[in-house]
């Protein structure tokens, strides 16, 4: 194995907001995206977080919760925690 993995799914997914906001250091994306590249399971995961925060932001602005409702719960709560964890 000459490949270089330096983060783990976990990791990519505790860093995924700071990714999406561009605040990453450039040494660690490149390690994220050479993830996303191998790692077919948190390329999904990318995708159904971006679709989530995408809708959990139409609801906020439109003050309502219905858009919300065809999100898995799990994956909501894993949003909102991770969006109160970036508030520091
Ligand atoms: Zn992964």
């Amino acid at each position: 194995m000459t490949i270089e993995q330096d983060i783990t799914c976990r990791e990519l997914i505790d860093f995924l907001g700071d990714y999406l906001d561009g605040r990453l250091e450039p040494d660690r994306r490149r390690c994220f995206e050479d993830h996303l590249r191998v790692c077919r399971s948190c390329v999904d995961y990318l995708a159904a977080y971006q679709r989530t925060v995408a809708l959990g932001r139409e609801a906020l602005a439109s003050g309502a919760d219905a858009d919300v409702q065809d999100v898995p719960p799990a994956l909501l709560e894993a949003i909102k925690a991770s969006l109160r964890e970036r508030s520091d």
